[in-house]
């Protein structure tokens, strides 16, 4: 928990952090474990959420939402999440990642056909970007689009995709045009589509309980009902999401810290080494006094950042800075905490362990960390271009 008094929450606020706290404890926390073995949560949390209204809060209630577009909402749910479950379990993407595009571009039928079944848990969603030969250059990807009568058809790979197994519609992407780079389309491919096929559930370092995989695209013919917007925008469409993305990245990497901080507190109360407990030995309290110093800094302003993104003032080099700046810091923090644990800290048995391998891949996914850098140096009119 901060030290400094949180700025942003009012009652109603913590009435919401008390009811997902109790949802959590009661509906993921005993499961945690399970789901890390097999190497994904049951689809049964998603429709759980959704009975408790926890999925896509932001969407219309004609479409199953709550119409609830404070972003407080969700923050509070992803860190009583993390604190009491497991950051792999993927609601948020699910939620606030890839249904926001269908509730941006859909049409009112397409709205009404995937909004409703994602709010009730009943649709899962994922969203296919990443190739096994292009990630943070997307426009270099290779599966391609084409024109056929009442709609398009679909080839290529997909990779690394959260959700991937467990999905039930996914928002593939996908070149428009071979001529133009960044022309794509973002089409709706569904389970049970001819030609569309799930590779493996891939092995990872972390994440354990996050259900990551690879897809198939064989001749799949996508109709013209299943296509989002304008297929040869889509690039631009992705950029729009990206501000959101970095900082929904960002919240949850320092939930994700201060959550380590807060099970490493009583640990290096209880430990004993050389007659007293480690607690108490300069390093360990000069280590925990500049991390509880560095995180309470960190959430003050990106409970800000939250604000101003409320008010829709978020821009895209300022949710950079936060995506860059709170990754390295879970990273550092969950490093440390991990060390004061010695060698139980290597135990999986230990959930800094855990924590650890999970938290490794916060640098590289929702953009690296060198394209945040890029990003912000861009900013400052500096380019590898400047002669
Ligand atoms: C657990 C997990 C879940 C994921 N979920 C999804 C998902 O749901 N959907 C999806 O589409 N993708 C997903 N991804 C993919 C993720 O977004 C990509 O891995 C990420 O964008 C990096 O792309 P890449 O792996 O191809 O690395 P590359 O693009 O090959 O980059 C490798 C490294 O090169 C360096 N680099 C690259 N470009 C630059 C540059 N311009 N300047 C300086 N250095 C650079 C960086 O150090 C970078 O880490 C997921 C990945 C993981 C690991």
């Amino acid at each position: 928990m901060s030290q400094t008094r949180r700025l942003i929450f009012d009652a109603d606020h913590e009435q919401f952090r008390a009811s997902v706290a109790r949802f959590v404890q009661n509906e993921i926390t005993p499961y945690v474990d399970q789901w890390r073995e097999q190497g994904c949560c049951d689809r049964a949390i998603f429709e759980k959420a959704g009975e408790q209204g926890l999925l896509l809060m932001w969407a219309d209630e004609a479409y199953g939402g709550a119409g609830v577009t404070d972003f407080r909402y969700e923050q509070i749910l992803f860190e009583e999440l993390i604190r009491h479950g497991d950051v792999g379990v993927y609601l948020t993407l699910h939620s606030r990642l890839v249904a926001p595009y269908i509730g941006r571009l859909g049409t009112e039928a397409q709205k009404r056909r995937w909004l409703t079944g994602a709010a009730s848990g009943k649709t899962i969603l994922a969203i296919a970007m990443t190739e096994p030969g292009a990630g943070s250059d997307l426009a270099g990807i290779g599966a391609r689009a084409e024109r056929r009568d009442g709609g398009w058809v679909i080839n290529g790979a997909k990779t690394f995709i959260s959700n991937g197994h467990n999905a039930d519609a996914v928002i593939v992407v996908a070149r428009t045009n071979p001529d133009e780079r960044r022309a794509f389309g973002l089409f709706v491919v569904e389970r049970g589509m001819a030609g569309f096929e799930r590779g493996r559930r891939l092995k990872k370092l972390g994440l354990d309980a996050q259900d990551t995989a690879e897809l198939f695209f064989n001749d799949v013919f996508v109709p013209d009902e299943n296509v989002l917007g304008n297929p040869a925008r889509g690039f631009a469409y992705l950029a729009e999401g990206l501000e959101e993305e970095r900082l929904l990245c960002a919240c949850q990497s320092i939930a994700h810290a201060q959550s380590a901080f807060d099970l490493t507190l009583p640990y290096v109360k209880e430990r004993r080494a050389f007659g007293r407990p480690i607690g108490a030995l300069q390093n360990t309290r000069f280590v925990l006094a500049r991390r509880r110093a560095e995180l309470d800094a960190m959430q003050i302003w990106l409970d800000a950042l939250v604000m101003e993104h409320n008010a829709g003032r978020l821009d895209a080099v300022t949710a950079a800075s936060a995506k860059l700046l709170s990754t390295e810091l879970e990273n550092r923090v969950i490093d440390d905490c991990l060390q004061l644990h010695g060698g139980s800290g290597y135990m999986d048995e230990y959930r800094i362990s855990r924590m650890y391998r999970d938290a490794r891949v916060s640098r590289i996914f929702a953009g690296a960390s060198e394209i945040m850098l890029e990003i912000i140096s861009r900013s400052l009119g500096l380019t590898e271009r400047m002669d």
